[in-house]
């Protein structure tokens, strides 16, 4: 079974609309004539527009950080599938650690956010990840299959198509400690497993598992040579349209 390599940026809260364009505009022609991978950035919410427009035709997705489940209605300061949408993107992070940590996402939130991204057709990254504190007590699968199985609560093998999974270990976001390559694979392995108990053969197979945690142009290569590791999920080399670039072609 092959899947298409995976290789989103999450811009996390940096750029404005313009600055994504110009992000943009001086990615495209490092990236004309890649092929066999799918390349994205989820931006933010006031940038999707302008990005989107300036990526069109490029191959390179824009999508969004989070999303509220309602299609509308009085909630201020959130935002539909729909409207995201009709604003230019086709998908959507969902439970970032950072969400979870600093703005209270649970796993019940974001299965329901994840039934609202499938409904609306918008491609779900359902993140999970533990913390340091947790790796150490030895608890790193027992909170990635309980993380997993939350988050995913509710989906059914007929509706996973798209889905795609981030392993983010908290302890590798922005800190420069990448997980090695063999850390990570031997998590992919497990998170495909647990996608078999919950979803069965196929979706195990199809679905991809991207790595996130200090990803960067020269590790990107050996964390991509697993096999169950399907792409990444990066944040600050993603801010650089060269470093982005160097990321989407590991392999080039
Ligand atoms: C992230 O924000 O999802 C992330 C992995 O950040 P960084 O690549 O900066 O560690």
């Amino acid at each position: 079974m092959s899947r298409t390599p995976f290789l989103a940026g999450n811009w996390k809260m940096y750029k404005t609309g313009a600055e994504a364009v110009s992000f943009i505009e001086a990615a495209k022609p490092l990236l004309a004539g890649v092929s066999g991978r799918q390349a994205a950035v989820a931006v933010p919410f006031t940038a999707i527009a302008e990005a989107a427009k300036a990526a069109q035709g490029s191959g390179v997705l824009i999508g969004a950080q989070n999303v509220y489940w309602e299609k509308e209605g009085a909630y201020t300061g959130e935002i539909s599938v729909g409207m995201l949408k009709a604003a230019g993107a086709s998908f959507v992070i969902l439970g970032h650690s950072e969400r979870r940590q600093f703005f209270g996402d649970t796993d019940e939130w974001v299965a329901r956010k994840l039934q609202a991204a499938l409904e609306g057709s918008l491609v779900p990254v359902v993140c999970v990840g533990e913390s340091l504190a947790q790796r150490e007590a030895n608890e790193t699968f027992a909170v990635l299959g309980a993380q997993l199985k939350g988050s995913l609560a509710g989906l059914t093998a007929d509706k996973a198509a798209t889905l795609v999974v981030a392993y983010e270990p908290v302890w590798a976001i922005g800190t420069g400690k990448t997980a090695t390559a063999a850390q990570a694979q031997e998590v992919h392995a497990f998170l495909r497993g647990e996608l078999r108990n919950l979803l069965g053969d196929k979706a195990a197979a199809e679905t991809r598992i991207l790595y996130g945690g200090s990803v960067k142009p020269d590790n990107v290569k050996s964390l991509m040579s697993e096999p169950d590791i399907d792409g990444a999920l990066v944040g600050g080399a993603a801010l650089k349209p060269d470093s982005f670039a160097q990321i989407v072609k590991f392999d080039v």
